[in-house]
């Protein structure tokens, strides 16, 4: 027997981070420890979140039998990886029969054991379904008792709204009757910043008409993503990126594109407010629009086309108010959730410094409200069972911290710093962090909703 002294530390159920981008690195022979996690407390993530997963999802989780994973993981079937399969880039509405092949992609995730489905209405594909549509492909996964995860159609002011976004996510759940998860909650951009108030109004209307509603959130006010969703109009993308191209040089299409483009360049807080944390073209990477477009002398506009022109550019996008972090944040139905992904520091300090930057510094909530939003809540609101808590009988998914060293470290400059504090991480009732160091046990199982 081992005896772990935990005097003066704390002792906290394993984290479980309901948004991660961790697809890559738990399949991949090098990077499937899942270090950046297991350094914050995350003993469980769920990953194809966005509307983004492998298909079919069955083969994933066996390679991840087969070959070993740090933490325990999870997968949602989804939604725009579906919807790409059966219908491409096309922004038709699906024929009855291609409904019914899309429903059976759905259902085929959920047997296999995904936890729910996930979309990315803000995403091309996705961005084309009608609300009618996520309800019918929603009811699948609800029968099958998996929840409906979502990267809501907008988060600011691009299409419907913050609010009304909000909204069609609860219809969603009220309509095929299932539990709704808003992936990431944010007022995006200054036209919508003081909305938290009236959004967290809406969804405990809906919670008190019996409809399940939770969020997540990472505590940062950058968000992260890719520069073509950010100033792109959807309709530019329909048929998929070689027509997009096509359209920027278009005399047909490009005076309406580069006035969209203008505006949402807007609401994303001008050129300044986006920094490129990763591009095709690596002289951009470390700048943000602004600074790339004085040194080429031409406008931030110009600039984006043509960092786009030359293939995919990850962006850091600073368009939240802390008024709003703060007050998503104190919500009990709100849980910490990395949306981890590279270039931005929130896939390695995102639950640290919720408990360092939120709980100790500022007091915005205290050590245990972010404990429980970050192990808890998840756990019994996503169905992921016997974990979540400290109790007899269940995974001994432990941590030990220490509550004077626990910190982030990643910054936007070096995103890939590992977090501090956490001295002893055990994953069903192996140790994997001992002393503060990762010691390379793999001791996670991949999670499957329908054989827990
Ligand atoms: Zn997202």
């Amino acid at each position: 027997m081992r005896v772990i002294d935990a005097h003066g530390l704390i002792v906290a159920p394993g984290f479980i981070d309901p948004h991660t981008h961790t697809f890559d690195d738990l399949s991949s022979p090098q990077r499937h420890g899942n270090i950046a996690y297991l350094m914050q407390g995350v003993t469980t993530v769920i990953t194809g979140n966005d509307g983004t997963s492998p298909l079919p999802i069955g083969s994933a989780l066996q390679k991840w039998d087969q070959q070993g994973i740090g933490t325990n993981a999870a997968l949602l079937v989804g939604m725009c990886s579906v919807r790409r399969q059966v219908m491409g880039m096309s922004d038709a509405a699906p024929s009855p029969a291609q409904l019914e092949q899309m429903k059976q992609l759905v259902a085929q995730g959920m047997n296999d054991g995904a936890f729910g489905m996930s979309a990315g209405l803000f995403y091309a594909p996705c961005s084309f379904a009608a609300t009618e549509e996520v309800i019918e492909l929603s009811k699948v996964a609800g029968e099958k008792h998996g929840y409906y995860d979502t990267h809501m159609r907008d988060e600011g002011s691009y299409s419907i709204d913050l609010l009304g976004s909000i909204r069609e996510a609860i219809r969603i759940g009220r309509e095929a009757k299932l539990p709704v998860h808003i992936s990431h909650i944010k007022a995006l951009g200054t036209d919508v910043w003081g909305q938290s108030s009236e959004a967290i109004r809406i969804i405990r209307e809906a919670k008190a008409q019996g409809i399940d509603v939770t969020a997540d959130q990472y505590p940062y006010n950058a968000s992260g993503t890719s520069l073509v969703p950010v100033l792109v109009p959807r309709w530019a993308e329909a048929g998929g990126r070689d027509q997009m191209l096509k359209r920027f040089d278009d005399p047909g299409t490009r005076p309406r594109l580069l006035a969209e483009m203008e505006q949402n360049l807007k609401r994303r807080g001008g050129a300044q407010s986006l920094l490129i944390t990763a591009s095709a073209d690596s002289r951009a990477t470390g700048n943000n629009l602004q600074q790339i477009a004085d040194e080429r002398h031409e406008s931030p506009l110009s600039a984006a086309i043509e960092l786009i022109k030359a293939g995919s550019n990850d962006v850091a996008s600073f368009n939240m108010s802390e008024a709003d972090i703060e007050n998503f944040m104190k919500q009990d139905f709100v849980m910490t959730g990395s949306d981890g992904s590279p270039g931005h520091p929130r896939k390695f300090g995102t639950f640290p410094r919720k408990i360092r930057e939120y709980a100790l510094r500022r007091r915005v909530v205290s050590l245990p409200f972010a404990i429980r939003s970050s192990s808890a809540l998840a756990a019994e609101s996503l169905g992921i069972k016997e974990r979540g808590w400290l109790r007899v009988g269940y995974f001994a998914d432990v941590i030990v911290f220490d509550e004077r060293t626990i910190a982030d470290q990643a910054t936007y400059e070096k995103p890939e710093l590992l977090a501090t504090g956490m001295r002893y991480v055990m994953v069903n009732g192996k140790l994997a962090v001992e002393d503060g160091k990762y010691n390379g046990t793999l001791a996670g199982k991949a999670l499957r909703r329908n054989a827990q």
